[in-house]
């Protein structure tokens, strides 16, 4: 079935997975303040719209892939999204944004007389390109079921995991342990060293025993072991520093209004936010292997 929908954000992200819901056969109608990025998304097909109202005002679903909450919470109200759609209009958010950014989106919508649900995603840009995104739902099963085939043709698993916010809830909570499980892995390969193993020899023992995790065996921070990680090619992104700082942050944020003990996250928040702000500004965020390495020889 053919759905007209309003995307809303056409940068690294948002362009390929426009391209990908043209692909499936729907009808797009884009909008990005970004003259490049509406040519990008207009070449793949997707129909560029005058403003972002103007293609929420035609759309049963609107989808926003922007940067951060306030860009969200400012297009659906003084950015008059909300105002503009018909009644009943399903708002996706794809977005990373706060919790609590995201609870207040839907009640927003919810009380404009529309439907929504928050549906992050976890992949980078390959997985945009790709359609194999994994996408995180939080809202009704109704909202769900009906957003559910569109997320299916930008990405390979589509979750439901609860209520407003649950998908942003388990994406930070997601990022938090592949931030930190970046840290101790790297953290492992630098002290290996002083010890005069080999990467190889504590790649070979650890991918096999239990200190196995993603942050090893797909995005190694040194290279050699995993031909395939960003190490390899200069730490290129990948999943870029700034990012999981950012993600880092919001998690940080979540644990400070909640109560809850994250020692080891606000740690990895402030190192990424340190290595984001210097060396790892477009770098990878294996990278900061470099900076423990560098603080280390000091
Ligand atoms: P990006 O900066 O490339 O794209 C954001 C786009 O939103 C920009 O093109 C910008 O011009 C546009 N925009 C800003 N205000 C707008 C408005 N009012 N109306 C319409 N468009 C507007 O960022 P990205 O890498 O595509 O990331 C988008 C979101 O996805 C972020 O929340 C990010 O955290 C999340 N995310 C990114 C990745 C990744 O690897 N890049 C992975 C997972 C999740």
């Amino acid at each position: 079935m053919t759905t007209t929908v309003a995307f809303l954000g056409l940068g690294h992200m948002g362009g390929p997975m426009a391209a990908n819901l043209v692909k499936a056969g729907h009808s797009v109608l884009g909008y990005d303040p970004v003259p490049e990025a509406l040519a990008a998304a207009a070449g793949a097909g997707v129909e560029p719209a005058a403003s972002a109202t103007a293609a929420a005002a035609e759309a049963e679903v609107v989808l926003t892939m922007l940067p951060a909450g306030r860009q969200v919470l400012a297009l659906y109200g003084e950015g008059g999204l909300l105002a503009a759609a018909r009644p009943g209009t399903l708002f996706v958010d794809c977005s990373t944004i706060d919790v609590a950014d995201s609870r207040a989106a839907h009640r927003a919508a919810v009380g404009a007389g529309h439907r929504a649900l928050d549906a992050p995603v976890s992949g980078g840009v390959t997985g945009a390109e790709a359609a194999t995104l994994t996408f995180m739902a939080g809202g009704g099963e109704a909202e769900f079921a009906a957003a559910e085939p569109l997320l299916a043709a930008m990405g390979r698993k589509v979750v439901h995991c609860g209520g407003a916010g649950a998908g942003q809830a388990a994406k930070i909570c997601n990022n938090m342990i592949l931030g930190i499980s970046m840290i101790a892995v790297s953290e492992a390969f630098v002290l290996a060293d002083s010890l005069g193993l080999s990467d190889r020899a504590l790649f070979d023992v650890a991918s096999a025993a239990s200190g196995q995790c993603w942050a090893l065996t797909v995005n190694c921070p040194v290279p050699g072991p995993v031909p395939g990680s960003p190490a390899n090619r200069d730490y290129r992104p990948g999943f870029a520093a700034p990012l999981m700082a950012k993600d880092l942050g919001l998690a940080a944020d979540a644990a400070r209004a909640g109560g809850v003990d994250t020692e080891l996250g606000l740690r990895a928040a402030a190192l990424y936010a340190a290595y984001a702000e210097g060396e790892g500004a477009d770098r990878d965020f294996s990278g900061i292997v470099r900076s423990i390495r560098a603080r280390s020889a000091a």
